[in-house]
């Protein structure tokens, strides 16, 4: 199969990424091997003075290495891999002719690592233009000459967060950080790379104030110490990138190119390789999300183009915010004018939000805003394509909005309720056509959360749950189906854990204590932080919906009902089981004074293991019982929805 195209114009080569078959471009042992030849074409053409790097697809230059054949890859193969992208981008290097890379579209690690080994960059202004290395996401490093090159073109200072975090840069932030010589329109960027081939070969600047050995031993020092901090440790790939980039400036480019191979081989095949296992994994799985299609039926899904969204609060908010961002016509309802203002308030402060980190332009922001029609009337709903209900968490409530709805909107409009945990079977036997209703359950906040529950009662018809799924895909999320069950699957496995923690925590065990735990465990923040965070009065009523389901094994701990009674709600109102002043908090002593006094069996819990295996035993429950549909979906939904270590693979890693 060919990847690429040679077309030799007067005195310069264009070469044109365009994998065969395949939407994306990406690096196989394949691509290098047919790079390296035309490579070789181009050195013994002497008549040649410029190459151009260019890709045929409409918004990918280079989408990064084949992560299939990586992941999969023993040692050998790996470090044939590895030495073939490092040798052939060598060879692009030394060309005598002028190199540029002409970026349009995702330029993503291998991609980016090619553009690097160019004299020049030029991208394109267009959204579809990201440029980056994400490797240390993946639990690897930048392998063909990045974590070599990006330090020597920028500086250890500007190259390390950007390895560190894998963040991909829109064009004009990888421009103003000098990751690209040159910013353009789509259509322009080869014909704006060409005017680059003039400048003539580069060599990379000296970064000598930072490279000397105290100031690169102090930058080590310090940004390893702040990565310990923030990840105990768990990440591996991020000391070693760290290392290697650190070497990279007081070395030579072979020596680099080494530490770079050894460090690869050691993150994929070393003691610790289970992370990046796991977290390429993940990679795979969101994948999967993106592109799932819930049944084999054709259906053609409906498309979404008009949606109202009931009650103008936490959720309701977020959500009309982010259809409108996606050019979703929103109409949103609430029954009372304050929570209106204050729902449009919200709106406004994220539109602001946005346009203050780049992510929209003031009138992107304006025409996202025009998206947003606010009332308290239900306005005419002929054009009503779906309706998702954020009102109050009340079942009889649900019920009255749903029986009303039923009646005025048109029979194919889609019926969505955003229910936390409560029945939504229950809710379908008030309506008429009881087919067209499904959950899809965003998350808090709506904005940074990417995954989404799409909930499927017995009676939901295939075209509704296509729908539902096609339309989350449609908006940037991440759907995962599930079951009607009470508390659906995350928040079924998340409250116990909680809940748990809750109740060690009145047995006596000391809170920081508690949440230090889970935090070593690889959580993002600890159970009781998270409590005060969710607010105590929602998570005790998403508990007690639980709680009635499973009395068996659901217990509230009477210190989650006695602190809601005291107005303690968690962050939101100053104190729940820490106190918050400004960005700090500390252990509340209203909740300390509740607590028992430990006995013996309580000091003995190995709190990490009892935790953990409370969110494990509930995530094996809703598998057997079908909740969701394979162990895959249930760690997926864990780590994307709640942060689940995602190194540690989900609360039923695969054996990898
Ligand atoms: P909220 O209290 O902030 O907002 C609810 C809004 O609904 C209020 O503004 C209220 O005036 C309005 N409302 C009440 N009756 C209405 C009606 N008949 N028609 C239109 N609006 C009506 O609540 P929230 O936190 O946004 O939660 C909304 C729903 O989303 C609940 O079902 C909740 O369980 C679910 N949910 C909440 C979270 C969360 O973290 N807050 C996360 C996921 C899902």
């Amino acid at each position: 199969m060919s990847h690429l195209k040679l077309n030799i114009i007067n005195t310069t080569a264009h070469l044109i990424f365009d994998r065969e078959n395949s939407a994306a471009n990406i690096f196989d042992g394949d691509t290098l091997d047919q790079l390296d030849k035309m490579l070789d074409e181009i050195q013994s053409n002497n008549d040649l003075t410029g190459l151009i790097i260019s890709s045929a697809k409409p918004s990918i230059f280079i989408a990064g290495a084949d992560l299939k054949s990586l992941s999969s890859s023993a040692p050998d193969a790996l470090e044939k891999l590895i030495s073939k992208g490092q040798s052939v981008f060598d060879k692009l290097e030394s060309l005598s002719i002028t190199t540029v890379a002409a970026i349009h579209g995702a330029c993503v690690g291998g991609g980016f690592e090619l553009a690097l080994a160019c004299d020049y960059r030029v991208a394109s202004d267009a959204k579809a233009t990201r440029i980056g290395l994400p490797e240390t996401q993946l639990g690897i490093i930048p392998a063909w000459g990045g974590s070599t090159r990006l330090p020597a073109l920028l500086g250890l200072t500007n190259a390390l967060p950007l390895i560190l975090s894998g963040k991909l840069l829109k064009g004009i932030v990888a421009f103003k950080k000098g990751l690209v010589d040159g910013l353009c329109p789509a259509e322009n960027v080869v014909s704006y790379a060409e005017t680059f081939l003039k400048k003539g070969s580069r060599e990379d600047e000296l970064h000598l104030m930072t490279h000397n050995p105290v100031s690169v031993g102090l930058i080590k020092a310090k940004v390893g110490s702040d990565l310990e901090k923030k990840t105990r440790g768990h990440y591996p790939a991020l000391p070693k990138a760290l290392e290697v980039a650190c070497k990279a400036v007081r070395s030579s480019h072979e020596e680099s190119l080494k530490n770079e191979r050894d460090a690869i081989l050691e993150l994929a095949h070393g003691p610790n390789s289970s992370v990046a296992k796991h977290l390429i994994n993940i990679f795979f799985l969101t994948e999967r999300s993106k592109k799932l299609r819930p049944n084999n039926i054709e259906c053609i899904p409906k498309r979404i183009n008009n949606v109202t969204v009931l009650g103008a609060g936490v959720m309701g908010a977020g959500i009309a915010y982010w259809l409108s961002t996606k050019g979703i016509q929103v109409t949103l309802k609430d029954i009372n004018d304050d929570a209106i203002a204050k729902g449009m308030q919200t709106i406004q402060k994220l539109y602001a939000g946005s346009v203050k980190k780049r992510i929209f332009t003031k009138a992107e922001a304006t025409a996202g805003l025009d998206h947003i029609y606010p009332t308290k009337d239900f306005p005419d709903m002929a054009n009503c394509d779906m309706v998702i209900e954020a009102a109050v968490e009340n079942l009889e409530l649900k019920k009255k909005i749903f029986a009303e709805l039923s009646d005025i909107v048109p029979e194919d409009t889609i019926l969505a309720t955003n229910t936390s945990a409560l029945p939504i079977t229950e809710i379908s036997k008030s309506i008429k056509n009881p087919e067209r209703l499904v959950g899809i359950h965003f998350f808090n906040p709506v904005p940074r959360m990417k995954l989404v529950e799409v909930v499927k009662t017995d009676l939901t018809s295939e075209q509704t749950l296509a729908t539902a799924v096609k339309f989350t895909q449609a908006i940037g999320k991440l759907p995962v189906v599930v079951a009607d069950s009470p508390g659906f699957l995350v928040n079924r496995i998340l409250m116990p854990y909680l809940v748990g923690a809750g109740e060690l925590m009145s047995k006596g065990v000391d809170m920081e204590q508690i949440d230090n735990a889970m935090l070593d465990f690889g959580m993002p923040m600890g159970p009781l932080r998270l409590l005060d965070e969710v607010g105590l009065d929602v998570s005790c009523h998403v508990a007690s919906t639980l709680s009635e389901a499973f009395p068996e094994r659901m217990h509230i701990p009477d210190i989650l009902s006695t602190l809601v009674e005291k107005g303690c709600l968690g962050r939101k109102s100053g104190e729940g089981f820490y106190v918050y002043k400004d960005k700090d908090h500390s252990p509340n002593p209203q909740a300390i004074a509740l607590q028992d006094t430990p006995t013996e069996e309580t000091r003995k819990t190995n709190i990490q293991e009892h935790l953990a295996d409370l969110m494990k035993q509930e995530a094996q429950r809703c598998l057997d019982e079908n909740v969701a549909s394979c162990a895959e979906d249930v760690n997926f939904a864990m780590i994307m929805g709640t942060g689940y270590a995602p190194f540690k693979g989900g609360p039923l890693p695969k054996e990898l």
